[in-house]
């Protein structure tokens, strides 16, 4: 499954909503791990809850499907844009 992430960086700016990613936070809602580009630095080793393949393989597999799935983190892309950018949507 590949997921279709356009680097817009915005769900690692706003990691204060993710319980589990607590330790990350600078403080302001940026993870520490954010690179300038928008990039991950621990990408390899990045947290379960920030790769969509383990997370659906480890929690949501015996609930929907992998494309069900893949389609409900879209539509989580989609709300963060708009909540947090400029009204851009495009995923
Ligand atoms: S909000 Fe979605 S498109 Fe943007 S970086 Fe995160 S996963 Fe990728
Ligand atoms: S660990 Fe990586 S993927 Fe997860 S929030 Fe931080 S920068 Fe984003």
């Amino acid at each position: 499954m590949i997921f279709p992430c356009n680097k817009c960086g915005l769900c690692c700016l706003h990691i204060d909503l993710i319980p589990q990613l607590k330790k990350y936070d600078l403080g302001n809602g940026r993870c520490i791990n954010l690179t300038d580009d928008n990039l991950c630095a621990i990408y390899d080793k990045r947290p379960e809850i920030c790769n969509v393949n383990k997370m659906y393989e480890s929690m949501y597999s015996k609930q929907m499907s992998e494309e069900e799935f893949l389609r409900l983190n879209v539509e989580g892309c989609k709300e963060i844009k708009k909540a947090f950018s400029t009204g851009n949507t495009n995923i």
